[in-house]
């Protein structure tokens, strides 16, 4: 007899253990569902482990991209108040401006948040001290708070989730990298060196940048920028503009609670007691290959002590090279491969922001066939025709 779809739950295999197959692994198995997760190496080491996670839904275009990390944010307050090991430090986001024309454009972008219903309070000099009173006031001439950002510990996060999913059912297949997505399924390398399938009704891809080759097969050129770590060769600009740098130091003392932004650099405390830097918001383009990439750890320390004179007894301690997983225009991508409903994909830049609520609307969507308003603007449709002839398919 067929199975009616209010009672069944497909079986799940799972691609990727980043923060977006931890959180949609957990909520999957929570209700229910068959879960079986495979990472070609341990969850949470891929993207995820170098990630800024900064909470937040700041500077977000178009409007349908802000109210998605917007509803991230709320599913990380939500879904952190729930469990009794916290990941999301909701410290807020102090942004502290230099120079008066600076001053004014920020008053302008703040009365813009605020007509958006996106809480943003503006701060004198002297308000921007008595939040923060270790940071260095020269040419500060006010500042911008965002009550409601804070950062995600990640690894928290994942180990949370990932226990979670295991809890309730799911089975975590660590250093088995899935080599081909088949009729039933996917095959993959396991860590002997040997290859095996694996059988499930629905195969979700949270592989990050793995899942272009992983599409290939199903003749699908999948919509995200090539990396220099997977494609050196094919695109001469492959990696440039994917590539980001966070840095974290040494534990020191009358470091800000506050994340902290400037023009030039951004950091926030790191669970290791000193903090992490980053080059938000200049999101600078590094190449991999290049001289200046290792100049680049010193110089971010050196930005973030400007502002910050705490920092000058720290030292750098360590520097994590990440690869963004950057659709070709730059937003959420979360949608079925195939109309038979076999293959689901969720790719992402600001994966942090919103894994939790992708993970709640992904995981309905595979539940109850329902896809949810806030993923309206994020389906494969708008990329047009993706599918290459067989041939150059290779099946
Ligand atoms: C420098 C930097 C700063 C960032 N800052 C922020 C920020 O402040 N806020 C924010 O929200 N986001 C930020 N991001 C983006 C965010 O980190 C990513 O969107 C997020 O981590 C993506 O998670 P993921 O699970 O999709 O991918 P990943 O973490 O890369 O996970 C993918 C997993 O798939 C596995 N995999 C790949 N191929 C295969 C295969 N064939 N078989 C089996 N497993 C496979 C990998 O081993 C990996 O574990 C930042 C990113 C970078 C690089």
């Amino acid at each position: 007899m067929p199975k009616s779809r209010s009672t069944f739950q497909p079986s799940i295999l799972m691609v990727g253990a980043g923060v977006l197959g931890v959180n949609l692994a957990s909520e999957l198995a929570r209700h229910g569902h068959r879960v079986t997760i495979l990472d070609a190496g341990e969850a949470g080491t891929g993207t995820t482990a170098g990630s800024y996670a900064w909470v937040n839904s700041n500077s977000k275009s178009p409007a349908s991209y802000a109210d998605l990390n917007l509803y991230g944010l709320r599913a990380h307050e939500r879904w952190s108040a729930a469990r009794t090991r916290t990941w999301f430090h909701q410290t807020g986001n102090l942004q502290v401006v230099h120079g008066a024309e600076r001053m004014a454009d920020v008053e302008r972008e703040a009365a813009q948040y605020l007509d958006a219903g996106y809480p943003a309070q503006l701060l004198t000099a002297r308000g921007v001290a008595e939040l923060e009173p270790g940071l260095n006031r020269e040419d500060v001439v006010g500042g911008v708070l965002f009550p409601l950002e804070g950062w995600a510990d990640t690894a928290a996060m994942t180990a949370v989730l990932l226990q979670e999913a295991q809890d309730h059912g799911a089975q975590y297949l660590p250093y088995h990298r899935v080599i081909e997505l088949t009729e039933s399924g996917v095959s993959a390398q396991t860590p002997d060196g040997g290859t095996s399938a694996w059988e499930a009704d629905v195969t979700v891809l949270t592989a990050g940048n793995g899942i272009r080759a992983l599409t290939r097969g199903l003749g699908l050129e999948f919509p995200t920028r090539p990396t220099a770590l997977d494609e050196p060769l094919s695109r001469p600009d492959a990696g440039h503009h994917t590539v980001g740098m966070t840095v974290t130091t040494s534990a020191a003392t009358g470091l800000p609670g506050h994340m902290v932004q400037t023009d030039d650099v951004s950091f926030r405390p790191s669970p290791t007691g000193g903090v992490m830097i980053t080059d938000h918001p200049t999101a600078s383009r590094w190449d991999p290959s290049g001289e200046t990439m290792w100049a680049a750890p010193d110089d971010l320390l050196r930005r973030a002590r400007r502002i910050c004179p705490a920092l000058d007894s720290t030292e750098v301690v360590t520097v994590h090279v990440g690869h963004r997983i950057l659709p070709d225009d730059g937003i959420t991508i979360a949608d079925w491969l195939d109309t038979d409903r076999r293959y689901y994909a969720v790719a992402t830049h600001s994966g942090i922001t919103l894994a939790p609520h992708l993970a709640e609307t992904v995981a309905r969507q595979i539940r109850t066939g329902e896809r949810d308003a806030s993923l309206a603007d994020f389906g494969l449709g708008r990329f047009g025709n993706l599918h290459r002839p067989a041939a150059a398919a290779g099946v």
